[in-house]
Parts: C-alpha cells; sequence; structure tokens
C-alpha cells in the first residue's frame, strides 16, 4: 500500500500503459483520477477498480483534442473540489499521427497531434501545480520517447512532440528547483507491446515485445522515496534506478 490515500491523474487511463497504470497505482491504494475520450472504456476501468480494490477513482472523460485554457481549468478545479490535493500527473496520453515526411504533413494533422502530446501536458500541469503543491513531494511524469532525443525521418509531429516535451519538463525542473518538492521526470518506456507500437510497426511480432506490466517496477519508482534523491531527470527503461 505504498500509494495509500494517494491521488493520482493518469491521461489515457483507457488503454496501454496508462491502463496498466490505473490498475497498478490502485492496486497500491492511490485513488486514480481516469482520463480519456471514450466513455465505455473509461468505464470499464472504473468497475474495475471499484471491484478490485478500495479507493475512490474519478472519471473525467475528455478528448485533449478539444482541451482549452477554460477545460483544463475545470479539469483542475474538479480534481480540487473531490480531492483537494494531488500527488501525481501522469501525462501519459499521446497520438502517434501520420507517419510520414514534413514535407507533406498537413497543418491539421499537425495541429491535432500537438494539442493532445505537447498543449495538453502544458495547460494541465499548469492549472494542477496549486493542487500539486499542497502535496508531500508531488510528482510530475511526462511520457517520452527514444525520438525525443533525436528526429528520426517520416516520424514527423510524433517525434517533435517528444522533443519539445522533453524541454518542457527541464524548465518545469529547473523553475520548481529549490523552491518545491515536486519533481518532474521525462520516462521513456522503450518498445512495449500496446496498440500505439502496433501502428508505429505493424510488421514486427508483437509477442517479442514485453508488456505495460514489464514497466510497473519504474512506474511504483517515481513514488519512492529514492527518486527524491535521483540527480537525472529523464529515467529510459533499462535504467538502472
Ligand atoms: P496506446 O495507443 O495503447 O494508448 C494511448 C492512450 O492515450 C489511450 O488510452 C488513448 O485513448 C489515449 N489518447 C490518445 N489520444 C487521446 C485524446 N485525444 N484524448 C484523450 N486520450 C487520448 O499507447 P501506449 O500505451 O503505447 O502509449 C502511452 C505513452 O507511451 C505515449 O505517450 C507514447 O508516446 C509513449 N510511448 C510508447 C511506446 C510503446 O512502445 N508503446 C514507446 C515509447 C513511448 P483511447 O483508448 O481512446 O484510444
Amino acid at each position: 500500500m505504498l500509494l495509500k490515500n494517494k491521488n493520482i491523474l493518469i491521461t489515457g487511463a483507457t488503454d496501454g500503459i496508462g491502463a496498466q497504470i490505473s490498475k497498478l497505482y490502485s492496486s497500491h491504494g492511490a485513488n486514480i483520477i481516469l482520463l480519456g475520450r471514450n466513455e465505455e472504456k473509461l468505464n470499464k476501468i472504473y468497475d474495475d477498480i471499484i471491484e478490485n480494490t478500495d479507493t475512490k477513482p474519478l472519471i473525467l472523460e475528455c478528448d485533449l483534442n478539444q482541451i482549452s485554457d477554460n477545460g483544463a481549468k475545470e479539469i483542475a478545479d474538479a480534481i480540487s473540489d473531490e480531492y483537494g490535493v494531488l500527488h501525481g500527473l501522469i501525462h501519459n496520453a499521446a497520438e502517434l499521427g501520420k507517419l510520414t515526411s514534413l514535407e507533406n504533413y498537413s497543418l491539421d494533422d499537425w495541429d491535432k497531434l500537438m494539442r493532445v502530446n505537447l498543449t495538453a501536458p502544458f495547460l494541465l500541469t499548469k492549472y494542477l501545480l496549486p493542487s500539486l503543491k499542497e502535496a508531500d513531494n508531488g510528482r510530475v511524469i511526462l511520457t517520452s520517447s527514444g525520438v525525443a532525443h533525436k528526429g528520426r525521418a517520416f516520424w514527423g509531429a510524433y517525434s517533435i512532440s517528444k522533443a519539445a516535451l522533453k524541454t518542457m519538463q527541464e524548465i518545469f525542473s529547473e523553475e520548481f528547483e529549490g523552491s518545491s518538492s515536486i519533481k518532474f521526470f521525462s520516462f521513456d518506456p522503450g518498445a512495449t507491446r500496446t496498440k500505439m507500437r502496433s501502428a508505429a510497426y505493424p510488421a514486427e511480432d508483437p509477442n517479442n515485445l514485453k508488456s505495460a506490466e514489464d514497466l510497473n517496477d519504474y512506474y511504483l519508482w517515481f513514488f519512492s522515496k529514492k527518486s527524491n534523491q535521483k540527480e537525472i531527470n529523464f529515467i529510459s527503461f533499462g535504467d538502472s534506478l
């Protein structure tokens, strides 16, 4: 019960890694705020948590494609009204978008992807900071990728959004260093068997990939005492903790 009475928001909680972390954290006693765009999938995860744990989950139905300044404020207000304090914010939701050359990337596709992968983490973090400051050792995890470090041909706006997200984490980290116990981490989960991975690598045999469950130790580590001492804020799967 490492996470008993901790309140943690997970974006993209309905599938893949986000769904696994929701299960993991709630099994350790956390109240999970499940943010997703699909009502049916949200209800299924919510019911599963209610059935198997003694925690207080909350559903926030939101298509991050549509997120606005007011929408982010409303989400922050809803969380503050329900829980008062937020211990963790896991920016996990992302879209892969089109794997095509930048020359052929349309503005519409660019805007949609950037809103989900970059604008949403910025706005949600900004408006949730007051609730995160109420926690001892609040955590913000921005989900990164191998294509954040070096642009890769045909990975378009996805690669650019992940590089920018890494910069966002670095800026937040510096701005809060020394003045707050909140820590901001980038985490690259590495190749993991999910629907996004299958969309990116359709010819790959998913059975050769690790499952989202294999990431459990990393996601628990972010809320452990050991993470307070960590100097490096960029963690990749395979790094020793
Ligand atoms: P999935 O596609 O399996 O899951 C993505 C989640 O994000 C789903 O819950 C999806 O909702 C949600 N989502 C997507 N768009 C929106 C939106 N507009 N509004 C709200 N929710 C949305 O991907 P993964 O689990 O693989 O990816 C999780 C994170 O890990 C991502 O940030 C990804 O970039 C990163 N990552 C993944 C790797 C991998 O190999 N799997 C490798 C490196 C990084 P819905 O269920 O409705 O589709």
